[in-house]
């Protein structure tokens, strides 16, 4: 298992993915998910040119920062209890998996604290899984339009966690359904929201949703090898 080897490998499957697309490949961000693995990983990533991170649990996310602090930019992608935000606050550029006014609301209060502006992704349910987080399609545009009028956040796009399926190209339905629902909203033109992040595909399926319009893929088990 080498960081910097897997780095290169998904950074070129990244770039013949924006090739297939006909997409220009500086609009897709690579977020190397770091979540279990110790923050000596995250700096050698760091050290061959990896700088954004993403974390999923709260605790584990500060005790990282406080190792590494601003040397890298960090996303919070995971499922967030509202207790838990104040330990992301003004630290976190991205948070990926606002799903409820609640948790927008202290996301909203806890960034207002220090007079700064968090940058938010609407998490959505796609698949209707009861097991998963995420805001269901039919209330999305009522939430996109509660939450654009907290001033301390601003949307910045989608996000979506779908049912994972051997074949990547099973995926690729809901990764459509993300972009379109995405396109959908903004037709709405709902003031003060911007929708020009979609965050979906992982290492077993990014490839698709990159050809599907994908401009942030998270990717943890094929850059740092498997989970336990
Ligand atoms: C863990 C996680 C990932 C990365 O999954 P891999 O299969 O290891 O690439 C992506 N997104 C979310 C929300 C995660 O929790």
């Amino acid at each position: 298992m080498n960081i910097q080897d897997n780095l290169a490998a998904i950074n070129g499957r990244i770039l013949q993915a924006c090739q297939r697309a006909d997409r220009d490949p500086n609009e897709v961000r690579l977020v190397a998910v770091s979540k279990t693995k110790p923050a000596a990983m995250i700096e050698e990533a760091a050290a061959v040119g990896q700088h954004l991170f993403g974390e999923s649990y709260a605790q584990e996310f500060s005790a990282k920062f406080d190792q590494l602090g601003t040397a890298v930019d960090w996303h919070f992608i995971g499922g967030l209890q509202t207790n838990k935000v104040k330990y992301l606050r003004g630290k976190v550029s991205l948070i990926h998996s606002v799903d409820r006014l609640s948790l927008a609301r202290e996301i909203n209060r806890q960034w207002a604290k220090v007079d700064q502006v968090a940058n938010i992704l609407i998490q959505l349910n796609l698949g209707a899984e009861a097991s998963k987080s995420g805001a269901g399609e039919a209330e999305l545009e009522q939430l996109l339009r509660q939450v654009a009028e907290l001033p301390n956040l601003h949307i910045r796009g989608l996000m979506a966690l779908p049912p994972y399926l051997d074949d990547p190209e099973e995926v690729r339905p809901y990764f459509r359904q993300l972009r379109q629902l995405s396109e959908a909203m903004k037709a709405r033109q709902i003031p003060g929201i911007e929708l020009q992040e979609l965050s979906m595909g992982m290492s077993h399926d990014f490839e698709v949703a990159i050809e599907e319009g994908a401009t942030l893929v998270r990717v943890g088990s094929a850059i740092f090898g498997t989970r336990s």
